[in-house]
């Protein structure tokens, strides 16, 4: 494993931070918000449905509803006069994310412990099969592997953010340390609500491989990364390996349920580019079958159909 050198570090520290995922995680990702989402997706609508379903304290849940709304995620609608009571439906914008949602099922299912209250089998109502949800390139129209892609990278330089973008005051924040450490299994949502492993991820599948490394690029703390290491390890998300030539140092690759979580992150990053940065971004992913910009989609694995919300029920 080489080491990178000062200005690559400097270089990837700003292609990171201007990249759209990193965006996208300032923005929605939050805990809270994913998981009002899932639900929407699901078809709920009502307040007090959302908390139902979540178990989420009241002023939090219409807190972040209301930054849905206001961020273009959902909207609101009369759905009674007497006593006037209000539905949250999804917008474009929000039912984009939808492909999302399903791809990190399918995750969820393969490698994290789903909730209790999430779907174990979907049905694809257009075709009447069992949904298996596949991602596509819309270009070429073949499956997107991973050895099939190939990323490009821009350095913005030392430009601004655009000013749309930016945190929510619990978006981007961090869970506290004990709260990590109690961790035992891998959630989704817990785990996107943490920005900085879901960079640490990033950075290391930018071949950032060294504690140091990733440190600098992230801009983190010693034991903010370090708790974080941990717990991805843990999880299966790193490996921790001994240095050949240093018995002492060690350094960290990504594992097979980060590399299919990778998948995913650019479904979330693609969703970024076109509703948050509405720019190309600093990363960005070509399609070696076609030599196109990769267009995810996803389709149904039987019908290959696009799959859109509301055409998936639980099985
Ligand atoms: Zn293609
Ligand atoms: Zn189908």
């Amino acid at each position: 494993m080489g080491q990178l050198l000062e200005d690559d570090i400097a270089r990837l520290r700003r292609v990171l931070h201007g990249s759209a995922l990193n965006q996208v995680l300032l923005k929605v990702g939050d805990r809270w918000t994913w998981e009002i989402l899932q639900q929407a997706f699901l078809g709920v609508r009502r307040f007090d449905d959302f908390q139902t379903a979540l178990g989420i304290p009241r002023q939090t849940l219409s807190a972040r509803l209301r930054a849905l709304v206001a961020d273009g995620l959902l909207r609101q609608e009369l759905y009674q006069e007497h006593p006037p009571r209000m539905a949250y439906r999804l917008t474009k914008m929000g039912l984009a994310l939808y492909p999302r949602a399903l791809i990190a099922w399918a995750w969820e299912m393969r490698w994290g412990k789903p909730p209790a209250n999430m779907p174990r089998r979907l049905r694809h109502r257009t075709c009447g099969h069992e949904l298996k949800p596949l991602l596509i390139c819309e270009t070429c129209g073949h499956e997107l592997r991973l050895e099939d892609l190939k990323r490009e990278i821009t350095d913005p330089g030392d430009v601004e953010l655009p000013k749309a973008v930016r945190a929510r005051r619990w978006a981007g924040g961090l869970p506290t340390r004990k709260e990590l450490l109690q961790q035992k299994e891998v959630h989704l949502p817990r785990l996107l609500s943490d920005r900085y492993s879901m960079m640490i991820l990033v950075a290391v599948s930018h071949d950032c491989h060294y504690f140091d490394e990733i440190m600098k690029v992230l801009g983190l703390g010693s034991s903010v990364l370090a708790v974080r290491l941990d717990m991805l390890t843990r999880f299966g998300l790193l490996d921790k390996l001994q240095d050949r030539y240093d018995g002492r140092r060690f350094y960290y690759r990504t594992g097979a349920a980060a590399q299919a979580l990778s998948m995913y992150m650019l479904l979330l990053s693609r969703w970024g580019q076109q509703y948050l940065l509405k720019a190309r971004g600093t990363i960005r992913v070509r399609h070696l079958v076609c030599g196109e910009i990769v267009q995810p989609a996803v389709v149904c694995e039987h019908c290959r159909e696009p799959v859109e919300a509301y055409d998936v029920e639980r099985l």
